[in-house]
């Protein structure tokens, strides 16, 4: 992320959620971005996804200027390098927990697709909810399928917003597990925003922002 401005326009007035924002994250390695909310943080991931263009400023993943590209060639990008888990889930309401997991795949054109997103479900705990429609999962269960459907094509990068945020406990630590396995297992760079400092304690590096600026990059020292 080099430079990288957000600026938002609406009902004719501007507003600037990130101002000249720097980083690299080095691929393999685990990042918590943290700040209060209203910060920019959502907005940062978004750029850093290829979710959005910033006004000003670049975002590379692998080389590739995500800027430069139209929106077709950024989701081919997505489609092939990124996982994400989002706030809200965002699974398409129309379609079983299965079919969720089994776009992406589509998408891709792999093949057995149907095997292969049971197995994710079975990974995350959900086997027997495969025929669900999300408005029949609970919200943990939500989460774990984005997580199961984030996980299908094993990405370069897993980005999550908040993906404890509404969970309790037990399911919480079963999802971070999964997260960091992922990590060490298939080498995914973690890239997660959180409020969760326990959360942000297990990763290699904390960005704390704050009014869309960076107020602090450290190493974690537990780490
Ligand atoms: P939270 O912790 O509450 O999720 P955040 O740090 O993730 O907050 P963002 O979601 O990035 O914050 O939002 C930053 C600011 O940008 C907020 O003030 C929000 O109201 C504003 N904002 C976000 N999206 C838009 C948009 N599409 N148009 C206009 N303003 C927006």
């Amino acid at each position: 992320i080099e430079n990288v401005s957000k600026i938002y326009k609406s009902a004719g007035k501007e507003l600037t959620v990130l101002n000249n924002v720097n980083f690299s994250v080095e691929g393999g390695s685990t990042l918590a971005i943290t700040g209060p909310s209203g910060s920019g943080k959502t907005t940062l991931l978004g750029l850093c996804a290829g979710l959005d263009r910033s006004t000003t400023g670049s975002v590379k993943l692998n080389g590739i200027k995500l800027d430069e590209l139209t929106e077709d060639q950024r989701a081919a990008v997505r489609n092939r390098y990124i996982g994400f888990i989002f706030q809200n889930f965002q699974l398409m309401p129309t379609l079983t927990a299965l079919e969720n997991v089994m776009v992406p795949m589509e998408l891709r054109g792999e093949k057995d697709i149907r095997a292969h997103a049971m197995d994710l479900l079975d990974k995350v705990g959900l086997a027997e909810r495969s025929h669900h429609y999300p408005v029949q999962l609970s919200g943990g269960e939500q989460q774990r399928v984005s997580l199961a459907r984030a996980f299908s094509n094993k990405p370069a990068i897993l980005f999550a917003d908040e993906p404890t945020g509404n969970l309790d406990a037990e399911t919480s630590e079963k999802i971070e597990k999964l997260m960091f396995e992922l990590n060490r297992d298939a080498g995914t760079t973690l890239i997660i925003v959180t409020h969760d400092l326990e959360l942000a304690m297990r990763t290699n590096r904390i960005i704390k922002i704050k009014g869309g600026v960076i107020i602090s990059d450290d190493p974690n020292a537990t780490k």
